[in-house]
């Protein structure tokens, strides 16, 4: 039961192109024939790239590309399909889940409620 493992240019490649491939482990052990130790510290002598996990959660949105700049706010808007008659005025941080909109009954023609229409048309926002 020895391990003695010849790590030729071929295995090497078919570790790292398992690895690319973003199986784990004990997984490309299995693939190899070699244990998962063998595996675990080859990958570590490699200095093969940690690895996030395979499955990304939606990091990629599937707006539009063309489009020069993803504002949280605008992707907030597009995700809660926000209603039409309600104020769209964001409260909060855009950057944390706390954000939100104002929700309250809008002027007409305005995308605010009265509050904001006055603070959105007649003095400039400066952020903070
Ligand atoms: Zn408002």
């Amino acid at each position: 039961m020895s391990e003695t493992l010849k790590w030729t240019d071929e295995r090497l490649s078919q570790l790292r192109t398992l690895w690319d491939e973003g199986l784990s482990i004990s997984q490309i052990g299995e693939k190899m024939g070699v244990s998962r130790n063998a595996i675990a510290g080859k990958v570590h002598r490699m200095k093969l790239p940690k690895r996030s996990s395979p499955i990304s959660k939606s990091a990629k949105s599937a707006g539009p590309v063309a489009e020069p700049e993803e504002l949280p706010l605008r992707r907030s808007l597009r995700k809660i399909k926000w209603s039409r008659s309600k104020c769209a005025w964001p409260s909060g941080d855009p950057k944390t889940t706390e954000f939100s909109f104002c929700g309250e009954p809008i002027l007409a023609g305005k995308p605010y409620c009265a509050e904001h229409c006055e603070m959105a048309y007649t003095t400039s926002r400066d952020g903070s």
